[in-house]
């Protein structure tokens, strides 16, 4: 037994856990209480932000009680990550899923017979087989604990049916603790958990959804790859981010522009054979720096947590997922942002979208429900951070750290320019049986003679050429902010038509004023290397060094370069430059078994001196090949290849 090992067994409290093993000095928000809770045997619910802590919430209660603790997490493409991480400080995790053989799968229940298991990983559609079953039966279960629970639900946005059958643990082990966990938080949502899984007896845990230190911000669409450009070297050079694109076309075509202009891009979708996804997801979280580009079919249990920002280039579906893939920007608690640029084109190619699925009308409605929200949060001239709590039932006071706050948006009457739009709307419907899209009904305002206007005749409508007070782009912001406040819709036709609401006759004759945000200079944060930000200069160059370190170790050991240290301890060393082990102990991130393993090359580094060349481990790979992993698992001895998940859009 190694002497993390010892430490490990002999720790027993969960305060004890926390700082030896995984080396922090106090417990985050609800994690204390939570802890306590599923120690004792409760039941628990607990819905945390991304980056919130969910993870120790369950890690080390299962720790603390003794035996193996379940975790049931969706996606089979991250386990060997999540189980080297623990492996790194020193606590024995393993998995069970398709990617093994036989002899690998044997070896695992092997080692859980004999007790040297502490955390065991699988995906839902294996818990469930009765294989699996009667292996559990056999061992000391110290608690289940089902990740990303929200899958259960389906007015989520990441349904996967394999959870449903998951209500069979409680039936099965009625004494063994449960503790589902999601960064979904709509009322909506946690209900649906509670009643899927029978955790109706569970305490329920809604931590504070707010992120303090990501950025929120949210501007019009017009050059979109230069304005992602100018974010990137402007705020985030040499940082690792996410980009998403509605479309697997936009993926590429914007992977292709960043690569074009010197940053290291890469492209993720579904479109891609698995092992050009598995090569690309690998490279994000290994190397430093890499940015993604990609669908929404990236991202979910991601835990990177240097991720610095996360920029949509299309609007997304709803405020639930915009929510979660944000909240993957800076988990390590640094300054992060989250970036978002949305165009009128967004709106009309979500409204088709939804015309156009398959789905039955309460589907539909549902669908319209979350666009709405989101359009509501793109075009709001109050606090963004202030809103989207106040999506998930929290109140707050103006965060000061979001574009509204920090540059606040004029708002003017714009009852005349609405006016004007709706009743060329109007006249073309009753005068000539016509619908147009936004460009047309620009043209028509700005009075621009162009060949389809000719040809149509459009000069002659009484409106022609009476909005030149704005600009095309000005009237771009009103033609969406007329449809984010429903005053406008998209007409169900497929072209992207406008046509006008019941709303809209209120404001065409008089009876209603039109608020609208005038569009200002947008504020950017100053250009800064890649450190994190906020780091004084004199710690840089260390910080760099240790980074160079970090880099050349994880390489070695062919692991993510946070499994060594994440960016906030590397911050913490370089700001305390400690000389002595002990020191070096204190700094949050930095546990026993990773103060034994790197205590001293760290120290050497401080000292200005070489660091002891990385020596790999007996079982990695001299150049890391990433693993060929499918998305989902497969039941076990099943040949069956699963569908990737869909992301079509
Ligand atoms: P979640 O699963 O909720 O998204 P994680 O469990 O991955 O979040 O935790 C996010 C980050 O915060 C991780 O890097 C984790 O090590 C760190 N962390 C969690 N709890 C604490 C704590 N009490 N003190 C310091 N860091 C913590
Ligand atoms: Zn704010």
């Amino acid at each position: 037994m190694t002497s993390t090992a010892l430490r490990l067994s002999e720790a027993r409290t969960p305060l004890a856990v926390l700082e030896s093993v995984f080396g922090y000095p106090a417990f985050r928000g609800d994690q204390r209480q939570i802890i306590d809770h599923v120690v004792a045997g409760g039941d628990a619910l607990v819905l945390m932000p991304t980056g919130g802590g969910k993870s120790l919430c369950y890690q080390i209660p299962s720790l603390v009680r003794g035996g193996v603790g379940v975790v049931v997490s969706p996606l089979i493409a991250l386990m060997k990550d999540q189980v080297d991480a623990l492996a790194a400080v020193g606590v024995r995790a393993s998995f069970l899923n398709s990617t093994q053989g036989p002899d690998e799968r044997r070896e695992v229940e092997r080692a859980l017979a004999a007790g040297e298991v502490d955390l065991l990983y699988m995906a839902p559609e294996r818990v469930t087989v009765p294989a699996t079953a009667e292996l559990l039966d056999r061992l000391p279960v110290s608690l289940f604990a089902i990740d990303e629970a929200h899958c259960v639900s389906q007015w989520g946005h990441d349904f996967r049916p394999d959870y449903l059958a998951l209500s069979m643990l409680h039936e099965r082990w009625p004494s063994v603790p449960r503790i589902a966990l999601t960064a979904t938080a709509t009322a909506a949502t946690a209900a649906e958990i509670r009643q899927r899984l029978q955790l109706q007896q569970a305490r329920t845990f809604v931590a504070s959804f707010d992120r303090p230190n990501i950025q929120y911000r949210i501007e019009p669409k017009n050059q979109p790859v230069q304005q992602l450009l100018q974010l990137i070297r402007t705020e985030h050079p040499g940082d690792a981010g996410i980009v998403y694109c509605l479309s697997r076309a936009s993926v590429e075509k914007t992977a292709a522009a960043l690569a074009e202009h010197g940053i290291p891009a890469l492209p993720y979708h579904a479109g891609l054979d698995a092992r050009t996804r598995a090569d690309h997801q690998s490279r994000f979280l290994r190397e430093d720096g890499v940015v993604m580009v990609a669908t929404i079919a990236f991202g979910m249990g991601i835990d990177k947590p240097d991720v610095r920002f996360v920029a949509h280039l299309d609007l997304p579906k709803s405020v639930e997922g915009y929510y979660q893939e944000t909240g993957r920007a800076g988990r390590d608690g640094l300054p992060s942002t989250a970036w978002l640029a949305y165009g009128l084109q967004d709106v009309v190619q979500l409204r088709q979208m939804i015309d156009r699925s398959e789905g039955d009308a309460t589907y539909k409605r549902r669908m319209s429900q979350h666009l709405d929200a989101m359009l509501a949060l793109c075009e709001t001239v109050e606090c963004r951070r202030v809103q989207l709590l106040a999506y998930f039932g929290q109140q707050s006071t103006p965060c000061g750290n979001c574009d509204t706050c920090l540059a606040p948006p004029e708002s003017f009457d714009g009852t005349i320019p609405a006016q004007k739009l709706l009743s060329t709307i109007v006249r073309l419907e009753r005068e000539r049986r016509q619908r147009y899209g936004a460009g047309q009904l620009i043209d028509i305002l700005l009075g621009k003679r162009t060949p389809r206007v000719e040809q149509l005749g459009h000069a002659d409508l009484a409106t022609f050429g009476i909005g030149a007070e704005l600009g095309e782009q000005e009237w771009r912001g009103v033609v969406r902010q007329l449809l984010a406040q429903g005053l406008l819709a998209v007409h169900g036709d497929g072209y992207g038509t406008l046509v006008i609401t019941e709303a809209s006759a209120e404001v065409l004759t008089g009876g209603r004023i039109v608020r609208l945000r005038r569009e200002v200079a947008r504020p950017t944060r100053s250009a800064r290397r890649s450190a994190p930000a906020d780091l004084p200069a004199a710690a840089g160059p260390l910080f760099e060094r240790l980074r160079a370190w970090r880099g050349a170790t994880a390489r070695a050991l062919g692991a993510p370069a946070y499994i060594v240290f994440g960016d906030a301890t590397l911050r913490g060393i370089a700001l305390t430059t400690p000389t002595t082990l002990d020191e070096l102990g204190q700094i949050s991130g930095v546990g026993a078994k990773k103060l034994e393993q790197f205590g001293g090359a760290v120290l050497a580094i401080v000292r200005g001196e070489e660091p002891p060349a990385a020596v790999a481990g007996d079982d990695a790979p001299a150049d890391h090949e990433p693993a060929l992993v499918p998305a989902y698992d497969v039941p076990p001895d099943d040949e069956f290849d699963p569908p990737p998940p869909d992301d079509r859009y």
